[in-house]
């Protein structure tokens, strides 16, 4: 990291708004390079989406979380704060719930024999996935996958029956009434993603895990922050921006206890709406994407068993009488002896924020999950759950819509020194930890860019 610019003259105050990957990150990098940064997040627990909680043998994520091997950025930070010997890459045990059973899915060769479909189907499948590997995010080959739907794409390729019994399924779990909306370019680099994951075509995929939680990595980066001299205001969100007059950009940030800060630069790393209601004043047309940016929620049950489910660790649903998105059983991945031997199982369910899922009781949320995972494992019982947690998330997956890259706001927004990034502005990757830290790396040095040439210009 350069500390070039690191002199009185282009130190500015800057505020952070969001204590998520995305925030830490780019305090960090903007206090390396000398700037006065302040950190607001209304959550006592940093780590916006990927923070973890104590259970009982140790540290879970509030949500399940695992790297990639194409996570590069995540991984370079994870070595720079020098947590390397958390990281491990274990083998993953991908499954496919259909027709009341569990078919392994852990590379080409298990989809070549998957008997839910014809062969012919499975062989066609087989290539619509190859194409969709081997076009990389490199030129412009993947700008196509921009102008349809992947619901239109995928029944063209793969053919009516595969479609329906793999690919549909997986999108109406996922997206819910938006699935025919869903571009093509989100799908395909989802899977381009998945392939870097692997040793070959035809190898196995291997996943990463920061052993003791992301929390570990979240609490190092937030200590890494502090040695540079953040001012970290965990428990405190932030209510209102305000520009203050003047010939240099400059900001009063009001936090939710009603102090006031007048800072030079402020980022938000918030959600696009969230940013509107904090600076209600936003000029048109920016405003405008930001009130068009549609998320997902996430519904997320976190189970305590006595005794394993099943023995995948990532199972994707295709079966209509299960109403879930995937169940990520995370000690069949990261083993049980962890965890003083519990067996930790999240029941994911993305979601239209107006679902009942919502809004319903925690209890009456597992009363309507137990006779479901009775079809998953027909021993199953609500017995051998000893605890249960269920989390909420509103912003947790943005919807890639046709033509998306013409419809993402600017990090700069039109108010010179208020600067946005946030997960809807990751493409065309889809989010996730690691493009949230290369979307800290980047706005950082966006930003102290901007300040040495505004001071350059202004004298
Ligand atoms: C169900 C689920 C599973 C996931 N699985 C994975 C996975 O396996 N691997 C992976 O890499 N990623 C995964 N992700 C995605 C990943 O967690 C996120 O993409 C990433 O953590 C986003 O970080 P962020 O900092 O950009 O945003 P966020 O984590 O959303 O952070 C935004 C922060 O802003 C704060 N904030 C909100 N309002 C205010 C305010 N008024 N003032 C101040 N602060 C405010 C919030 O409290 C939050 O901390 C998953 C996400 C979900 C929901």
């Amino acid at each position: 990291m350069s500390s070039g610019q690191d002199t009185e003259s282009t130190r500015a105050a800057i505020a952070v708004i969001g204590g998520g990957i995305a925030g830490l990150t780019t305090a960090y990098r903007l206090a390396q390079r000398g700037h006065r940064v302040t950190l607001w997040d209304p959550s006592a627990q940093l780590g916006g989406q990927a923070a973890a909680f104590s259970v009982p043998g140790g540290h879970l994520e509030f949500f399940y979380h695992h790297l990639f091997m194409s996570d590069r950025a995540i991984v370079a930070l994870i070595e720079e704060l020098g947590i390397e010997d958390h990281l491990v890459w274990l083998s993953s045990k991908n499954g496919f719930f259909a027709d009341g059973k569990i078919y392994s899915l852990a590379g080409a060769r298990d989809l070549l024999s998957l008997p839910i479909i014809p062969f012919i189907d499975r062989l066609r499948l087989g290539f619509v996935t190859l194409f969709l590997q081997k076009t990389t995010p490199q030129g412009d080959r993947w700008k196509k996958f921009e102008r349809v739907t992947a619901w239109e794409w995928l029944r063209r390729a793969s053919g009516e029956r595969a479609f329906d019994r793999i690919w549909a399924m997986q999108l109406r779990a996922k997206f819910g009434p938006r699935a025919e909306h869903v571009a093509m370019s989100w799908f395909w680099n989802k899977i381009y993603l998945r392939t870097q994951s692997r040793e070959g075509l035809l190898g196995e995929e291997k996943l990463g895990y920061i052993m003791g939680s992301f929390n570990v990595l979240i609490d190092r980066l937030a200590g890494a922050c502090r040695e540079q001299g953040v001012d970290i205001r965990a428990g405190c969100g932030v209510n209102e921006i305000k520009q203050v007059d003047g010939d240099k950009p400059r900001f009063e940030v009001r936090d939710a206890h009603g102090r006031a800060e007048i800072v030079d630069r402020v980022i938000a790393t918030v959600p696009s709406p969230v940013l509107l209601r904090l600076f209600p004043d936003m000029p048109e047309p920016y405003r405008s994407r930001l009130t068009s940016a549609v998320y997902q929620g996430a519904v997320c049950a976190l189970l305590r068993l006595d005794q394993p489910l099943s023995d995948t660790y990532w199972m994707n649903i295709a079966d209509e009488r299960l109403p879930f998105t995937g169940i990520i059983e995370h000690t069949n991945f990261i083993g049980p002896e962890h965890y003083d031997g519990n067996h930790y199982v999240y029941v994911s369910k993305y979601v239209d924020w107006d679902h009942p899922y919502v809004t319903m009781s925690d209890e009456e949320l597992l009363d309507e999950y137990v006779p479901k995972l009775q079809i998953v494992n027909s021993k199953f019982n609500r017995s051998w759950i000893q605890q249960h947690w269920i989390f909420r998330e509103r912003a947790a997956q943005p919807i890639i819509s046709l033509n998306y890259s013409e419809k993402i706001p600017a990090h700069q927004t039109p108010i010179e020194g208020l600067y946005l990034a946030n997960t809807a502005q990751i493409y065309p990757q889809d989010r996730g930890t690691n493009y949230s830290v290369d979307l800290g790396n980047r706005i950082a040095e966006l930003v102290d860019g901007d300040i040495a040439r505004t001071k350059a210009d202004r004298g």
